[in-house]
């Protein structure tokens, strides 16, 4: 029970200085560079570290991050790091956990929908030797195929609990 106290308080603490430093950094930068999905990923993180050595290891980074971004955020080099850690994390949470951002799925099932149909289209139009027609048909049902498909899986996501951050 003790320790799990001082686990939530490290929650607490990382809130805290997520919301001094959101202060700081301007709006734009906090969208560009994900950080408005910091407190998501800090209780999550948390959440995981109970039973989870990466999760436990990437608690240290995040409070890192919720003090030092608003310094690095000004520099080419510190702006690189907020992104690599950040892809880290988020990373590690889809991998092992099966937490995705909001869209994700959407983003990648319209890409795959979009490449399918493009194919499929390339495809017939070889056969028929006739492409421009084709390909525009194939990759617009592809798109909108791959979109609708997306919509249905971040739905299914958002049902079981497993979506964060969006905007
Ligand atoms: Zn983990």
């Amino acid at each position: 029970m003790e320790e799990f106290n001082i686990k939530e308080s490290w929650l607490v603490k990382i809130y805290q200085n997520i919301e001094k430093q959101n202060e700081i950094i301007n709006h734009k930068d906090l969208k560009f560079f994900n950080l408005t999905i910091l407190k998501d990923i800090a209780r999550i993180t948390q959440k995981n570290s109970y039973n989870c050595e990466i999760c436990n290891a990437n608690k240290d980074i995040l409070m890192k991050m919720s003090i030092e971004s608003a310094g690095k955020i000004d520099t080419i080099k510190g702006r690189n790091e907020i992104t690599k850690d950040i892809d880290r994390i988020t990373n590690h949470l889809r991998k092992s956990h099966k937490m995705y951002i909001k869209n994700y799925q959407l983003a990648v099932y319209t890409v795959v929908g979009l490449l399918i149909g493009f194919a499929v289209g390339f495809l017939v139009g070889w056969y028929f030797q006739t492409y421009k027609f084709f390909i525009l048909t194939g990759a617009s049902a592809g798109l909108i195929g791959g979109r609708i498909a997306g919509k249905i899986k971040e739905k299914k996501l958002a049902q079981k609990e497993q979506l964060y951050g969006g905007f």
